[in-house]
């Protein structure tokens, strides 16, 4: 009979991890193992799994009655990363193992039945935790590349449970080390998309100036005019991500074992019209990041806008606006960062393709019925709309010629982008979609625009209080890619075109 102290490790639970202690009693009687503390399906087959590897390692399981419990008591505790800091406990428990500074350390990682040490969901957000209470952490070495993202963290990985002995024993081991710096796999140059678009001049600069300023935008347009390929070309105007972003996106992949190969890419999500609720905006028996989060410093695309549930449409409109998606179950209440840009598109009737051709035949009412499946108050958080009309047979091929021989101007747009950006966070600390308050009025103050032809752009545009502010925020964004302090008539014209399309009646 033996008891020492615990062995601790930890669980996460959205982007939190919480500290857990295990203990190993055995006692006397029939030989069994019990698992106590809301242990749930995969913590239960631990046992299971950590008898096989002992025993496949040359240790005993002991004779007796073996009772793991886990504490907090009151946490639901679920995954497969307990194995390592169970086998951990079992071997202390029967002075099979001592280990060295157990109270200032945490073990997470599977067993395979060979003693081999498994990754897990999560391992940055624990690497993390433990890192802020001064802990070390051990970890599999197939995790290895998300923990290297922890710069100043005291971690250890190990390959297999025999090597991690031998390490506390002193004895060489093989593979136990601290995690190193991966290079990021290097993705094969792909020739930019921007550059292939043709012509499409008003939808490009309505994405120049979403990337400048952080603006949401939707594209209308019929099918075939290239509303894909212009979104998926936007991310290649932003710059990539720093090291807080790509910690920050890294950390939301990591819960759900997702691995980024390349840590500073901008995130494109592109999730289909047939997507649940839950999927997009998070949920699930354990809370799990939905797209809106997995879009965190990058690009939520939605394609076909109309096509998608209401209810899910309905659902973007908090986070759009906080930055935040709140996912609260009877279990638990998470929050995810997700501070995307939306690039919407959607086609001018429900028929689509089919209309492309022969003209459109849908009725007005099947039309209105349609574009009324956007709900008024989304489109008016979409800061920009922009119309993708279909290009002439003659035009394109023209164009295609000139474009063949012109410089790829994708490197000076980036240039144009990223400097406006800074002038931005050096003037006020955020992107203009985030400019209100004080810094608005100031703008809105300075502002080279007579009262009159303010007035009329009001009366004339019907504007809403959130469209005004809003056309204000593109036109600061105008004026900052022109390299120019103050707004002027021309920025505040501009903008405005960029919510002038009248989604009852125009064709677009
Ligand atoms: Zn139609």
């Amino acid at each position: 009979m033996h008891t020492e102290g615990p062995i601790f490790s930890r669980i996460p639970i959205g982007l939190n991890a919480h500290c857990i202690s295990i203990e190993c009693h055995i006692a006397p009687g029939l030989p069994g193992t019990t698992i106590v503390g809301l242990a749930e399906g995969a913590v239960k087959e631990s046992r299971d799994r950590v008898k096989s590897a002992l025993r496949n390692n040359g240790f005993n399981y002991p004779n007796g009655h073996v009772i793991i419990n886990l504490a907090p008591g009151n946490l639901a505790k679920s995954g497969t990363g307990f194995d390592l800091p169970i086998a951990l406990a079992i071997l202390q428990a029967s002075g099979q193992v001592n280990i060295p500074n157990k109270e200032n350390t945490e073990f997470i990682g599977e067993l395979g039945l060979f003693g081999e040490l498994r990754p897990i969901n999560g391992i940055l957000t624990c690497a993390l935790a433990s890192t802020r209470a001064n802990k070390r952490l051990v970890l599999p070495a197939q995790n290895e590349a998300d923990a290297s993202l922890v710069k100043d963290g005291d971690l250890l990985i190990a390959p297999n449970l025999s090597e991690l002995i031998k390490y506390f024993g002193g004895h060489e081991a093989t593979g136990v080390r601290a995690p190193k710096q991966q290079k990021s796999a290097a993705c094969p140059v792909k020739q930019t998309t921007y550059r292939q678009i043709i012509g499409q001049l008003n939808a490009k600069n309505g994405l120049l100036v979403a990337a400048a300023g952080g603006h949401h935008l939707i594209m209308l347009g019929p099918p075939g005019a290239g509303k894909t390929m212009l979104a998926r070309s936007f991310i290649d105007l932003l710059p990539t991500l720093n090291d807080q972003a790509s910690l920050e996106v890294a950390t939301i992949y990591s819960s759900i074992g997702l691995e980024r190969n390349d840590h500073a890419k901008v995130p494109f999500r592109d999730p289909h019209h047939s997507i649940s609720s839950a999927a997009m905006v998070g949920g699930g028996q354990q809370p799990q990041p939905g797209e809106v989060a997995l879009a965190h410093k990058g690009v939520l695309f939605l394609d076909e806008l109309p096509h998608f549930k209401p209810a899910t449409l309905d659902l973007l409109r908090e986070p759009i606006e906080t930055g935040h998606a709140v996912i609260a179950r009877a279990k638990y209440r998470v929050s995810f960062p997700c501070e995307f840009q939306l690039i919407a598109a959607m086609n001018p009737c429900p028929a689509g393709r089919s209309c492309k051709e022969d003209g459109c035949r849908c009725g007005p009412s099947q039309v209105q019925k349609y574009r009324s499946r956007v709900s008024g108050p989304l489109l008016d958080r979409i800061d920009l709309h922009v119309q993708v009309p279909e290009l002439d047979q003659l035009l394109l091929a023209k164009l295609q010629k000139q474009n063949a021989n012109a410089e790829d101007p994708l490197p000076r747009l980036k240039e144009k982008v990223k400097s406006a950006m800074d002038a931005q966070l050096q003037r006020q600390g955020c992107l203009n979609v985030k400019l209100s308050g004080s810094a608005l009025d100031a703008e809105i103050a300075n502002a080279n625009i007579s009262e009159k032809f303010l007035h009329r752009a009001i009366e004339q545009f019907h504007l809403s209080a959130r469209s005004y502010h809003k056309i204000w925020r593109i036109a600061r964004t105008l004026a900052d890619l022109d390299e120019q302090s103050i707004i002027s008539e021309a920025n505040f014209m501009q903008a405005l075109n960029f919510r002038s399309i009248n989604w009852e009646a125009d064709s677009f």
